[in-house]
């Protein structure tokens, strides 16, 4: 028996190493929301919230904004209660996934110190490493095929190419690239809803010559018919992305033949117990899944890495933010082994050090809803 004390919110500010885009816009950086839970022992969980405007629907001030609904809602819980502690959530706020994710992850990590295992361990436990692709955003497609030389040398089997702005261009950038990195390595792309239905089938047959493993949500997210007639008429495989948050989502894309792999991503998912439902509900209609992520740091890498390792259901990853970024603020956690990311050792989300001078004190709640603002 354990019980939350204390909550303590942050914000980190998180820069690429350059300027990452997708077919919904460029992004340069992220503000992350990390919070800190203590115990009546004074013993600490860590979790992390990342930002998508125009996925999630959540910004950094609306994850700050829900805390102070969510945090007193789990004050008093037993960490060792992670299900119940998600209940308490959903009761007292609808949606805010990012949020919910990032208390529930801190959640699982105190659980897991309290009991001496890896997080990876009290999901499931399955192996101890998994692939992972290197996302290239969208630039020239000599660019993007520069870029991906550079990532085959440095181990990556993988490459994840983002597109959707034009078919023509689009399919370029597939010739391009696989020119560049031969036939041994796997091309997948996401066009992040960019296409129209034609637009995506006419790019999807020219580009089935270039030996595509996946395309990732070709239309857009609220388009299931769309995205069932194109899984039905395209030559390559298609994920759901954005048309899949909770295990709800997986369900209508089940019943409707919306896809023919899922991309579970935690801060769409509000919760990793809840990430196992969509795997659950995946596995049971025979749709594979791969684990994603936002913009993320090195804290909610490591929550994926340990999901993915977690889950026979997950069959690859694009786990990879983190390595995008100029300045982490995590040290340690999940590692990157010859395109693999591998589940580092240590109780609850394993050995990984927070660099607190980098994160800024946002919010504290305690036991009495306490509110102190900073
Ligand atoms: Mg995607």
């Amino acid at each position: 028996m354990s019980i939350i004390t204390k909550v303590e919110v942050y914000t980190v500010e998180l820069p690429y190493k350059q300027p990452f885009t997708i077919s919904l816009g460029t992004s340069v950086s992220s503000t992350d929301v990390v919070v800190k839970l203590v115990d009546d022992e004074g013993r600490i969980g860590w979790g992390e919230a990342s930002p998508a405007k125009r996925i999630t629907g959540d910004s950094e001030k609306t994850i700050v904004a829900a805390m102070y609904t969510l945090a007193p809602a789990i004050i008093g819980e037993d960490p060792l209660n992670v299900e119940r502690i998600e209940e308490k959530m959903d009761l007292s706020m609808l949606g805010n996934t990012s949020a919910k994710l990032a208390l529930e992850m801190a959640a699982f990590d105190l659980k897991g110190k309290i009991l001496g295992i890896g997080v990876r361990e009290l999901l499931g436990g399955y192996r101890e490493k998994i692939e992972t692709d290197l996302t290239i955003g969208i630039k020239s497609p000599e660019e993007m095929g520069e870029e991906a030389v550079s990532i085959v040398e440095s181990g990556f089997k993988a490459i994840k190419l983002k597109v959707g702005v034009d078919v023509e261009e689009d399919v370029q950038r597939v010739k391009v690239v696989r020119d560049a990195v031969g036939p041994d390595i796997k091309i997948r792309i996401d066009a992040n809803q960019g296409w129209t239905v034609k637009e995506a089938l006419k790019a999807l047959r020219m580009m089935e010559r270039y030996d595509v493993e996946i395309a990732e949500q070709p239309v857009r997210w609220d388009d299931l018919e769309g995205m069932a007639y194109v899984t039905k008429m395209s030559p390559i495989p298609i994920m759901a992305d954005e048309s899949v948050h909770t295990p709800e989502d997986a369900i209508k894309v089940v019943k409707m033949g919306a896809a023919d792999y899922i991309n579970i991503k935690l801060m769409k998912a509000g919760g990793l117990l809840k990430a196992r439902k969509i795997a659950a509900i995946s596995e049971a209609a025979g749709i594979p899944n791969m684990v994603g992520c936002m913009m993320e740091g090195g804290l909610s890498i490591t929550a994926g890495v340990h999901f993915a390792a977690a889950t026979r259901n997950v069959v690859t990853t694009d786990l990879d933010s983190d390595i995008s970024l100029k300045e982490d603020f995590v040290e340690g956690g999940a590692g990157i082994e010859n395109g693999h990311r591998t589940v580092p050792e240590g109780p609850g989300l394993g050995n990984l050090a927070i660099k607190e001078e980098k994160l800024k004190l946002v919010a504290v709640f305690e036991e009495e809803q306490r509110i102190q603002t900073f």
